[in-house]
């Protein structure tokens, strides 16, 4: 027996608690479900060394503002801490650890005839709360923890649950070990070992630095690095996300913002150049039992090679939905799938930040509140 409401929010990260937040205040019926044991997203999963200060600024939710923490409290603590307050504070209806399997399009016979029978009625949901029926096409959330209906889905599911490993030649013959940053757990295991790095973004640089206090390493990347002196302008962000979500509007992979801001020269990495840390090799061309090799005769032994190499979004679940066009990309307009306004995917693409997420959820709130309820007036 499936329970009912207007709208599921699948993930209750960043993305997820602004959505739930916006739709709760507008009145609307929701639940947030979360395969998480606790709250805090993917957070409570960065490696422990990621400190605050070392984040790119993880921006307040709506409504409550983070509270002071020092600058050396890792962000899988604090961050955490922060979600399950404010999860409390606005009593958000999270269910967990509850993982959805599969999200499909499901006409809810039971549903309809109940419907049907208010309508007739006169007196039908709609007419009682402003609240408008979907009678031919719901959405079932086929869940580790039984089924759910609802009007509309908001999926909010991140990307940490899908690192993205490219595959090169030979690389099931090497016998070292491989990772990504989700098994990284700190330096010290990587004592006077040989390491390779791959990957060009922030996540790359921040464990290449940390690595090379302790071991040998070699840094490689697809592209040359694009150093940013300055830190990021409004201006600039806006300049970048656009590019993002014209990739999406497009039905493209979004790929990452970093991909398209380039990568900040703080002072620590400054002071990583100095010690000559960041000195980048094109990409190996294969692998070696050893190690790695390029075509030009250049060979590198390595104990293990950390593939810092970026994530993928987690939407294995809304398969059955065919929301993918030839290309293997989705075409969105603004937060929803385009063609789909009751698909919402935040936190995605363009909204893969803090402060994107908070927006997005916001905006998918506020769109499915009209879609919903247009009888009704949005409250201010
Ligand atoms: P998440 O925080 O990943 O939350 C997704 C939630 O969905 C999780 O709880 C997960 O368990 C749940 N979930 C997944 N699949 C399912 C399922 N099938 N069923 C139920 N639940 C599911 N952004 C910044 O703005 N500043 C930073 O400093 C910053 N640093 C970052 C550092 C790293 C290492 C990484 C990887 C990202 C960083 N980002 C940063 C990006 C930022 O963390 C995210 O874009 C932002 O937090 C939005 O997260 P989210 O809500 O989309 O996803």
């Amino acid at each position: 027996m499936s329970r009912d409401v207007e709208v599921v929010v699948i993930g209750a990260g960043q993305a997820g608690l602004s959505a739930a937040h916006h739709l709760a205040r507008l009145g609307l019926d929701l639940v947030v479900l979360d395969a998480e044991e606790r709250a805090g997203g993917a957070w409570q999963h960065r490696w422990p060394s990621l400190t605050l200060a070392r984040t790119h600024h993880v921006h307040d939710l709506p409504g409550l503002p983070f509270p002071p923490a020092g600058d050396d409290v890792p962000a899988a603590d604090a961050v955490p801490a922060y979600f399950a307050e404010y999860e409390r504070h606005f009593a958000l209806p999270v269910h967990r650890p509850v993982r959805v399997r599969a999200v499909r399009r499901a006409p809810d016979d039971s549903r309809r005839e109940h419907r049907s029978e208010l309508c007739a009625r006169g007196a039908d949901r709609g007419a009682e709360s402003g609240r408008r029926a979907w009678p031919d096409d719901r959405f079932r959330v086929e869940t580790s923890d039984g089924d759910w209906t609802a009007d509309a889905v908001v999926n909010a599911t991140g990307t940490w649950t899908r690192p993205f490993v490219p595959r090169y030649p030979g690389q099931e013959l090497f016998r070292g070990r491989q990772l990504t940053p989700v098994d990284y757990r700190g330096a010290a295991e990587f004592a006077g070992q040989s390491v390779v790095v791959v990957g060009g973004g922030a996540s790359a640089v921040q464990l290449l630095g940390e690595i090379a206090e302790v071991a040998d390493t070699t840094w490689v990347t697809r592209r040359p690095p694009v150093w940013r002196e300055a830190p990021f302008g409004p201006d600039e962000g806006r300049a970048a996300v656009a590019l993002v979500e014209d990739a999406v509007r497009e039905g493209r992979s979004p790929g990452s913002v970093v991909g398209v801001t380039g990568l900040v020269v703080t002072p620590w990495v400054r002071e990583a150049r100095a010690r000559s840390v960041l000195a980048r090799l094109p990409v190996f061309d294969r692998f070696t039992p050893d190690g790695v090799a390029w075509d030009d005769g250049r060979f590198v032994r390595a104990d293990a090679v950390l593939w810092a190499t970026g994530f993928r979004a987690a939407l294995g679940h809304l398969a059955p939905l065919g929301l993918r066009g030839p290309g293997g990309g989705i075409r969105m307009e603004g937060t929803h799938v385009a063609g789909e306004p009751r698909v919402h995917l935040v936190g995605y693409g363009p909204s893969a930040s803090t402060v994107g997420a908070n927006r997005a959820g916001r905006e998918a709130a506020v769109a499915l509140r009209r879609l919903l309820r247009p009888e009704a007036a949005l409250p201010r």
